[in-house]
């Protein structure tokens, strides 16, 4: 029933704040609930990439419209996103061909990737080891954002425009009657509610099962660790370098001047978050391969955080028909943090008008179910 109001959003990661500034924007009545603090889930964790260089066309098209939205929001709330790009080290000619094709998919919706020669990408990153490269893929207008300012600011306009968001409010259980949902018991007690957003990423399975939905929508959590080095010269190293042969490594400068970021080394599905030595031995050693001067820095500090996988890493976004109302909008995998404006676009479209123009048929969470995977989208670490 597209146009009904009262929606209740579970979860405060970017997701979730990101849909309830959108909502409050367009005059629903919104309510968020945080179970710990908004950010302490993933987004708080993250390694603050946005890129739109993907390697189908629905994920180019929604990255191109959350590059907007990023630009947008960072400008009129005033948090750091900088267009500083992506810069994807090739090794071989199958590496090579595979990002010629990604190239043409993003080339046909605008977004100006190109492939570059060794010599050109250590013009970008001078301290690049280039010997073994043999080509790049470059996309100035990828970028970063702060993790920290731009989803607070997220938050603060969306209660300034009416939102509700709370804190420190678990959801226990979901009270449906007769396949209508009324409300949800919270640590808090009961909340009520016409419409309710599962945006619990990592924890999005507990959620629906609370709800009773019916489908099989399988998101595992993972663990992912990141670093952070010492500061230096600020400017180093400006893009998002990514290079799969060395551990699927991605790493970038912070505005603070330390590097930040982290390789595939990956473990679960668990709840685990506990820091380990193996991941610090691959990530100083892949970082150094990467960029041979990282040898002379100390990593400060180490965290983990969950990927919400995927079995195709693509998200399971849209309406549980069964349910009268509820929707889904997790399992971002590595991802997530970059597509959030665009999402909750997508996803209050879908609440408000019941369809969209962003592409939200490629993350239909029926999918697993009918045995429909798509392409596995591009991730990091
Ligand atoms: C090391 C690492 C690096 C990453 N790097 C990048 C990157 O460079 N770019 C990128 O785009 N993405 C990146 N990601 C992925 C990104 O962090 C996530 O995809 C994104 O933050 C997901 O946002 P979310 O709002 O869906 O989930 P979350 O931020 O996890 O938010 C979900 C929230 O739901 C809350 N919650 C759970 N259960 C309940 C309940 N019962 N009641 C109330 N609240 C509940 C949780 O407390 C949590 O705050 C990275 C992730 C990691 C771990």
């Amino acid at each position: 029933m597209a146009g009904r109001s009262e929606v209740l959003i579970i979860g405060g990661g970017i997701i979730g704040v990101t849909l309830a500034h959108e909502l409050a924007r367009r005059g629903e009545e919104v309510t968020l609930l945080e179970k710990r603090f908004i950010g302490s889930g993933s987004t708080f964790r993250c390694g603050t990439g946005i890129r739109q260089q993907f390697n189908d066309e629905a994920n180019v098209q929604l990255m191109k419209r959350s590059v907007e939205l990023w630009k947008k929001y960072s400008e009129e709330y005033g948090f750091s996103f900088q267009q500083t790009g992506y810069l994807f080290l090739l090794y071989d000619d199958d590496e090579v061909e595979e990002f010629k094709r990604n190239i043409a998919i993003q080339n046909r919706f605008g977004v100006p990737t190109r492939l570059i020669t060794p010599e050109e990408a250590r013009e970008i990153v001078p301290l690049l080891d280039i010997s073994e490269v043999v080509a790049a893929s470059w996309n100035p207008t990828d970028g970063k954002a702060d993790p920290f300012h731009s989803t607070a600011a997220f938050a603060a306009h969306a209660r300034e425009m009416g939102a509700e968001l709370y804190e420190r409010t678990e959801v226990k259980d979901i009270i449906v009657e007769n396949g209508e949902i009324k409300g949800v018991k919270t640590s808090r007690g009961v909340f009520k509610a016409g419409i309710v957003v599962n945006a619990t990423n990592a924890w999005a399975k507990l959620i629906n099962a609370m709800a009773g939905v019916p489908v099989r929508i399988p998101i595992e959590p993972y663990k992912h660790q990141a670093v952070i080095t010492q500061p230096i010269k600020p400017g180093s190293v400006n893009p998002m370098v990514i290079s799969f042969k060395y551990g699927h490594a991605y790493l970038t400068q912070t505005a603070h001047g330390g590097i930040v970021g982290g390789v595939g080394y990956e473990e679960g599905p668990t709840y685990d978050l506990s820091p380990s030595y193996a991941f610090m031995k691959e990530v100083s050693y892949y970082f150094t391969k990467i960029i041979p001067a990282l040898r002379e820095l100390l990593i400060l500090r180490t965290w983990a955080g969950y990927y919400a996988k995927t079995p195709d890493s693509n998200a399971a976004i849209g309406r549980i028909e069964e349910l009268d109302e509820f929707y889904i909008a997790a399992g971002f995998s590595g991802h997530g943090f970059m597509m959030a404006p665009a999402v909750a676009e997508m996803v209050a479209d879908l609440i408000t008008k019941g369809k969209t123009k962003l592409p939200a048929w490629w993350f239909d969470p029926y999918r697993f179910e009918r045995g429909e995977l798509r392409t596995t989208a591009i991730q990091m670490g």
